[in-house]
């Protein structure tokens, strides 16, 4: 069970087209955790069912690997009409080996980039 799928449902945010999720307090730079239960609980939010990313294209252009297709979620849309995920890995393979010499999967661009990110960075003044 995805946590984006959860956080979806339960009307924290959309897929970006970078296809993380993308909240409007913090854009994509957001951990998630999931509890599956079946304890009755009142639904407060709606389903978010499309995208908010709009005509914003940061995460498409920053993107160095080239791996953010540009298309916009909604409900049902395939990861590879959003990201070639393959190409992310190379690339934040090859940055993180040539950065700072480590063979881990290290970029995140995407979520610097990303106007949600960067007004809730502003807010905090950190920035
Ligand atoms: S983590 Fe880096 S390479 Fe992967 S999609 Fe984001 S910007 Fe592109
Ligand atoms: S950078 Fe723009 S297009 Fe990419 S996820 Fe954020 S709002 Fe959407």
């Amino acid at each position: 069970m995805p946590h984006k799928t959860c956080a979806t449902r339960a009307g924290l945010g959309w897929i970006g087209k970078s296809a993380l999720l993308v909240t409007r307090e913090y854009g994509p730079a957001a951990r998630l955790s999931s509890v599956l239960t079946d304890a009755r609980f009142d639904c407060i939010a709606e389903p978010i069912n499309t995208s908010g990313c709009g005509s914003c294209t940061a995460c498409t252009r920053a993107c160095p690997g080239r791996a953010i297709q540009g298309a916009l979620w909604d409900v049902g849309t395939p990861r590879e009409k959003l990201v070639d995920a393959k190409a992310c890995r190379r690339t934040a393979r090859a940055l993180a080996m040539e950065r700072i010499g480590e063979k881990i999967t290290l970029c995140g661009k995407c979520i610097e980039v990303c106007p949600y990110t960067r007004a809730y960075l502003e807010k905090e003044n950190l920035l």
